[in-house]
């Protein structure tokens, strides 16, 4: 028989494992929020915020993920379901935030809907977070030299980056951008950010390399097919993320509107358990020791049906039987993945 969730032992990451080598954390996969952790030995970043900040912390306090361990949050595409919880974390735990920038832009127009941003307006925005930044890094230097000057700091001080997110709902400690198909690193960590066809400002996936380990992790939702960048961009990788949304009989018969189900369909919709298959199938390199089906719809799939199509698709090919298949959540993380 072939891997299987059920089959899984999850591997509960100790000190040790925690520092040699790289793994992958879903907090959270489906339509209603994701959320990734990847780690190498000396980084760790979030992909996607899509839940709550306060259930987010609650899936890493449960995985035995430090959230004050971050070094940056990811963003993939601005839809609610990857950014839901991402301002009031990351102005929590005071770390920046990595977007291309027309997927920032269409956040920021997304939490200031009365604002009409036109072009210039953008430039005018970004600069003046650039300089709100600065003067808040004075100020922050400045508390530090006080607060270490004094055992009685503020407690007051505490709620400050509220204040100025009540202000602005869109400041962020700090904001750094990519460009899809560039890579650039953090830490020990070079990610290769790759377009996605789906319907957002400039959606893309991720590839992650540890720079010490030759280890490769990925992830592939929210796309309307698998284009030749996502098939070369998804070679050699040991842990892959990759979307298997809905069953195309049940989203046909299913309770979405017709706009919707068109939507859902098109080629900058999700993929489908059918089209997740044909890529195993066909385009896989067999690389991967753990496939993560995520994304899955949980009006428009069962995550049985999901299983079941990707396992007979990898059964196909004799030589991928080491393959194991597990099945990303919504309600609760997965076990940590480590190799
Ligand atoms: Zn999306
Ligand atoms: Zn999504």
């Amino acid at each position: 028989m072939l891997g299987s969730a059920r089959a899984y032992s999850p591997l509960i990451h100790t000190e040790s494992a925690y520092l040699k080598r790289m793994r992958m954390t879903v907090l959270a996969s489906g339509s209603k929020g994701n959320s990734t952790v990847i780690a190498s030995a000396q980084t760790r970043v979030l992909v996607d915020a899509g839940l709550s900040c306060r259930e987010l912390l609650k899936r890493m306090a449960q995985v035995n993920e430090d959230p004050a361990a971050l070094d940056a949050i990811l963003i993939t595409h601005e839809h609610v379901d990857h950014v839901a919880g991402l301002s009031v974390l990351a102005r929590k735990l005071r770390i920046p935030v990595y977007f291309s920038e027309p997927t920032h832009r269409a956040w920021v127009r997304m939490m200031t809907p009365s604002t009409t941003m036109t072009y210039a307006k953008w430039l005018e925005h970004v600069q003046k977070q650039k300089e709100a930044r600065a003067a808040q890094d004075t100020l922050d230097n400045g508390s530090i030299q006080i607060a270490a000057a004094s055992a009685n700091a503020d407690p007051e001080e505490e709620d400050e980056p509220e204040a100025v997110a009540k202000r602005d709902p869109a400041c962020l400690p700090a904001v750094e951008y990519f460009q899809p198909g560039t890579n650039f690193s953090i830490g020990d960590i070079c990610i290769t950010p790759f377009t996605t066809p789906h319907d957002a400002a400039d959606p893309c996936g991720f590839v992650f390399e540890s720079t010490t380990e030759a280890i490769r992790m990925a992830i592939a939702t929210d796309l309307g097919y698998v284009p030749p960048n996502v098939r070369s961009a998804l070679q050699r990788i040991d842990v892959l993320l990759l979307e298997s949304n809905h069953d195309l009989e049940m989203l046909k018969d299913g309770p979405y509107p017709w706009a919707v189900k068109q939507r859902v369909l098109s080629r900058v919709g999700h993929l489908s358990n059918h089209a997740t298959a044909e890529f195993l199938t066909r385009d896989y390199d067999g690389c991967a020791m753990y496939i993560v089906l995520g994304h899955l719809s949980e009006t428009n799939n069962v995550p049985e049906l999901a299983l079941l199509s990707a396992e007979q698709a990898l059964g196909e090919r004799g030589k991928l039987l080491g393959n194991r298949v597990l099945l990303a959540q919504q309600s609760a993380p997965l076990a940590s993945i480590c190799l």
